[in-house]
This record gives C-alpha cells, structure tokens and sequence, in this order.
C-alpha cells in the first residue's frame, strides 16, 4: 500500500468510498460486468475526489469470502484446489483480471477479505467485546432441526419452507444455546441520514420494518469464523455479521471518520441494520443502486469500456429503478451523442499553432461546479452542466476563438481532457 494521508488533512477530511463486501462468486464462467457497478461506483468518484482535491485515496476492497453458495461451489470441485481458501483465492485473482480488462488496476490496492487470518482475529475480538457489551448475546432458544440431516435451519418463530443443505421439508423444534442479537423498534433509527442515493427511500424503510425483532446470528457451517472463544463450540458467525463488522475495520485501519459504501439496493438489509447496531466512532452512509442487464466482459467491451466503465455506472444515480435492457440502450445513445460533440470541440480548439488563449474565468468556474456536482453527488445537475460546457459555453467560445484564429492552450486542452476521462473515456 502506498497511499498515506497528509499529515495537514484535518479529522473530517478522513472519508473514503468503497463497495460494501460483495459474495465472492464465481466471475469467470458468469456474465459479470453487471455484478461490477459498485465497485466502479466507488472507483469513479474517488477518481474526482482524488481529480478535486489533489490527493490519493486508498482503494479498499471489501470481500465476503465464506457462505453457503460459496462452499457449495467449492464441494462441487473441491478435488482442483488445496483448501477452501485457496479456492476463494483463485476466485478473486480471477475477478482482478476482469477489473484490469475493465481499466482498474489491481496494483495498490487494499484488499481485505473475512476469511484472512487478520480479519478473523480482529472479528474474534469485536465479537468478544460486543458481547461484553451487551450488544450481541447468548439465549437458549427454539430452532427448527432439520430431520433428515440436522441442520439448525432457524429459529423456531420463522416458518421454514425446505432445509438450505438437504432441501428436505421435515424439522423438529429444539432449544440450543445460540447468539443473537436484537433489531431495534425504531427501524428508521438504522437508516436515519445514511442513503445518500436514492432520495426517495420509502421501499427501503419498508425493507427495513419486514425484519424481525431479533436474529439468530451463530450457524452451522463448515466453514466460517468459529465461535468456540465464546463458548459456543461447533458454531461460526453468521457471515452476514462479519460483511457488516468490515467497515468499522476499515475505519479503525485507515483512522476514518466517514465510510461511504456503494451496494446493490435490493440487498438493502443484508448488512445495514448490523453495521447501525453493531459498529460505532464512524459515520457510515450508502449509495444503494439499481441493476442493470447482465453484461459480460464480452458484451461490455462490444457496447465500450468508456461507456460501461466510466459513464453508465454514475448516470445509474439519476434512475430510481433496476435499468431495463431499452433504457440501457436510451443512456448509451445519450453518452454516444454527446461524446461525439465533446470531441468535435476538444480537436476544434486544440491547434500546434503559436496564438492560444486561456480558459476564460467563467469556464474554469463551470468546470469546477461539475466536479463539484460529481462529488456530491448531484449526477443530473453534473451532467446538464457538462452538456451545457460543450454544447453552449464552450461551443460559442470555440466558434469565437476560431473567428478570430486563435486557439487554446495545451494546458488548458489538457484540463479539458482529464475532466472529460473522469466522466466519459
Ligand atoms: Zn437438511
């Protein structure tokens, strides 16, 4: 890791962006841009943060390593690799070689994992001291067993349908000492000025309020971070815990006193409830964004990198819902048209002649309200005044500079040039 803040950087200045920690599936046999978009989220607006301010920000990976979908695909060809971690391993460098053919270097970045063995000794303490505390507890409490393979399902006040191991549809209620930990009455208290995006978060608050009172949090799996050093032997933590536990990890490591995490919406209350229980001394808050079709590497690269990569997944925060295949089509038309006219002016005022004139005051104030825009998030406004730059603005003072036979200077093309990579190439 080479990032380090500056020693002047005062407290409040100490946020970064990053994608909530995402299943580490298998993302070579899959379509998989689409799985991508927070990840690209977070990517391109520290990119203008970075472009705004001056300074690097650290790049930190979260990854969800251990689960139920995840061990199954390992038990599937578990005779190719040397343990379960290994095969999360080969998992990973397989999606790093995705995100390099995407442009994301995989160099300098931070990445941390639930199943290394700093993570799972730093959650083994978390755990010991929300215990402690209170915040998580030990109860004897009514599961269903699953009669065929016994498995601990869930506790016994949700209904269950079939077991998650052996499909079968026969339980038996039985007490076990287990951990839970429980959701408070105020649900709005768990998402109060943490979504950012969207703006309208009413069928989010109604994820929330379906959630039960409490949740079983210790499960029966073969792998996972075991529960043996607080006396519940034969158990692990339920790996939602550990996604949600990840950011106070990240804000401890980096000293941050704001952690914003991109996130699909519809996985709205896999993580946020725990992360608003259980961590503290950070600010958290979330972009929660729509789907769009799946795309794979392939089709991404046919349809263009700088349109996939770098445009579509901020023009994502001006829908309020998943993006049906025509509208993907409808944005792509948009970046087409007005990629077209930013380079018809960029080459227009770009010349190797000696009269250049500068950016004009009132440009170089538009261009820092886009970035502005950007980083705060106002994407539509960001993108009007991008519009209105090269269509109007820029455009007339092309036509005038022309006019005249001047043209603009190469430091000034290239400040046109870097702002147009943060949003377009
Ligand atoms: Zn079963």
């Amino acid at each position: 890791m080479l990032y380090f803040y500056s020693d002047e950087m005062i407290e409040s200045e100490r946020k970064i962006i990053t994608a909530s920690a995402a299943e580490n599936l298998d993302t070579i046999n899959e379509r998989v841009v689409h799985r991508f978009i927070p990840m690209l989220v977070a990517e391109n607006i520290t990119r203008i943060i970075e472009y705004e301010s001056g300074r690097l920000i650290p790049r930190v990976d979260l990854w969800n390593c251990v689960g139920m979908r995840m061990d199954r695909a390992f038990m599937a060809q578990q005779n190719r690799y040397k343990s379960r971690k290994a095969f999360s391993s080969s998992l990973l460098v397989n999606k790093y070689k995705i995100l390099e053919e995407l442009g994301i270097p995989s160099k300098g970045r931070d990445v941390i994992r639930d199943d290394d063995d700093s993570t799972k000794t730093w959650l083994e303490q978390k755990i010991e001291q929300l215990l402690s505390t209170g915040a998580i507890y030990i109860d004897s409490v009514g599961v269903n067993i699953c009669d065929t393979c016994g498995y601990m399902q869930s506790v016994d006040n949700i209904r269950v349908n079939s077991c998650t191991i052996c499909e079968s549809d026969s339980f038996h209620s039985e007490k076990r000492n287990v951990l839970m930990v429980d959701i408070p009455k105020d649900r709005e208290s768990l998402i109060k000025d943490r979504i950012i995006y969207p703006k309208n978060t009413k069928h989010i608050r109604s994820l929330f309020y379906q959630l039960p009172p409490r949740m079983m949090i210790s499960k029966i799996r073969e792998y996972g971070l075991p529960l043996d050093s607080i006396g519940l032997e034969g158990y692990v933590l339920d790996p939602k815990i550990g996604v949600a536990l990840m950011p106070q990890l990240v804000a401890e490591k980096y000293e941050l006193s704001e952690l914003t995490l991109t996130q699909g919406a519809a996985v709205a209350t896999n993580a946020i409830p725990y992360t608003s229980i259980l961590t503290s001394g950070f600010h958290h808050n979330y972009l929660l964004l729509p789907k769009i079709p799946i795309t794979s590497l392939e089709e991404a690269k046919n349809i263009g990198l700088g349109f996939m990569v770098r445009y579509l997944p901020l023009a994502l925060m001006t829908y309020s819902s998943d993006i049906t295949p025509d509208q993907l089509e409808v944005i792509r038309k948009e970046y087409a048209r007005i990629n077209w006219k930013i380079d018809i002016i960029i080459s227009s005022l770009q010349s190797e002649k000696e009269q250049s004139l500068r950016l004009r005051q009132e440009d170089h104030q538009m261009l820092a309200e886009i970035i502005k825009d950007f980083t705060n998030y106002r994407i539509r406004a960001g993108q009007v005044k991008i519009e209105k730059f090269f269509k109007a603005q820029g455009k007339r003072y092309a036509e005038e500079m022309r006019h005249k036979g001047y043209y603009l200077s190469p430091t000034d093309i290239d400040t046109l040039e870097n702002i147009i990579k943060l949003f377009y190439k």
